[in-house]
Order: structure tokens, then sequence, then C-alpha cells
């Protein structure tokens, strides 16, 4: 069982609009194609890609602002698969 800091609920609540996107922090491997925009990959010296991410911790292609995607309809896949409410989620949720 996950114990979720109060601080982080709002209602009892676990929902991504009550969230500073936590999960946009992580690494994420670009596997498939999905239309991501070449200006948000960083590409490794053994040419595996993944979501820039900028100095602050976060995915390149995150309103700051509003904590949504700016490329969500060509999202990577993982990011796809990510679900609200799961042990990572919350993991990252306590993080915060
Ligand atoms: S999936 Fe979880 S960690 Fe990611 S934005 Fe939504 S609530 Fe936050
Ligand atoms: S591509 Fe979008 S959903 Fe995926 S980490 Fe970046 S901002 Fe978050």
């Amino acid at each position: 069982m996950t114990t979720i800091p109060a601080k982080n609920l709002v209602d009892g609540e676990v929902s991504c609009s009550n969230c500073r996107a936590c999960c946009c922090r992580l690494e994420v491997m670009i596997i498939s194609d999905t239309g991501v925009p070449e200006r948000h990959i960083a590409v490794d010296k053994w040419g595996g890609e993944t979501m820039l991410r900028l100095d602050d911790g976060w995915c390149s292609a995150l309103d700051r602002d509003t904590f949504m995607c700016t490329i969500y309809e060509n999202r990577p896949w993982i990011c796809r698969e990510f679900e609200m409410g799961s042990y990572e989620c919350l993991e990252e949720r306590a993080r915060d």
C-alpha cells in the first residue's frame, strides 16, 4: 500500500488536474514513431532517443504554465501507457 501525502490530494482524489505533471520529469524513451517533433528529442551516443528534458527537469514539450502536454496527439507511446493512479504515478506525486 502506498501512502499519499495529504498535500498531493484535493478532495482525496488523484488526478492529473491537481498534479504538477510529476511524470513528465521522468526519462521517456521513444520506442516507436508517433511523430514527436525533432526539437523535443534527445539522441544519445548510441542513437537512442528520449524526450528532451530542460534544466528545470521537465520534458521540453510540457507547457510550464498549464502543465499540459503541447504535443499530446504525438506524445510517445510510454506517455500514453502511463496510468493515472498507478503505483508509478503515486510515487512521482509523493516526490513532488
Ligand atoms: S499521471 Fe499521475 S503523475 Fe502524471 S500528471 Fe497525472 S496524476 Fe500526475
Ligand atoms: S511528451 Fe508530453 S506527456 Fe510525455 S513527458 Fe513530455 S510533456 Fe509529458
